[in-house]
């Protein structure tokens, strides 16, 4: 989609610091990092929020989860702990319209996250 930043990053227009990819998705480090380990995974396809999912899109959101669950042992969070974040929307927090899975790790997280 033209003016989206993400597909700007996976058209490799936009220079990210890609971790992962492969033919459904990219992973890459978050530009304003909020925890040692932030890495936001992609899907290729845009898909503007959470609210915008269909039954077609199952497959991507399972690999999606997968790949963060891989990342972080690569990464050497898992064992230790991390945190899985999908923001839908301004009021949760979205500000980039091309939905995107948070993976953060390295530190402790409280709960609820506020
Ligand atoms: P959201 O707030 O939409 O859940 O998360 C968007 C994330 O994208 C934020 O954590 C922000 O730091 C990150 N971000 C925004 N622009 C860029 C960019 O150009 N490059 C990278 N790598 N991350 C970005
Ligand atoms: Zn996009």
């Amino acid at each position: 989609m033209a003016d989206c930043i993400f597909c700007k990053i996976i058209s490799g227009e936009l220079k990210g610091d890609i971790v992962f990819q492969n033919e459904h998705l990219v992973a890459f480090r978050d530009i304003n990092p909020q925890a040692p380990v932030h890495i936001l995974i992609v899907p290729r396809k845009h898909i503007a929020t959470l609210n915008d999912l269909t039954a077609t899109d199952a497959a991507i959101i399972s690999e999606m989860v997968l790949t963060a669950k891989k990342l972080a042992a690569d990464e050497g969070v898992a064992e230790d702990g991390y945190r899985l974040v999908w923001n839908c929307n301004r009021g949760a927090g979205q500000t980039v319209f091309h939905i995107h899975l948070h993976l953060m790790g390295g530190r402790a997280f409280g709960w609820p996250p506020g």
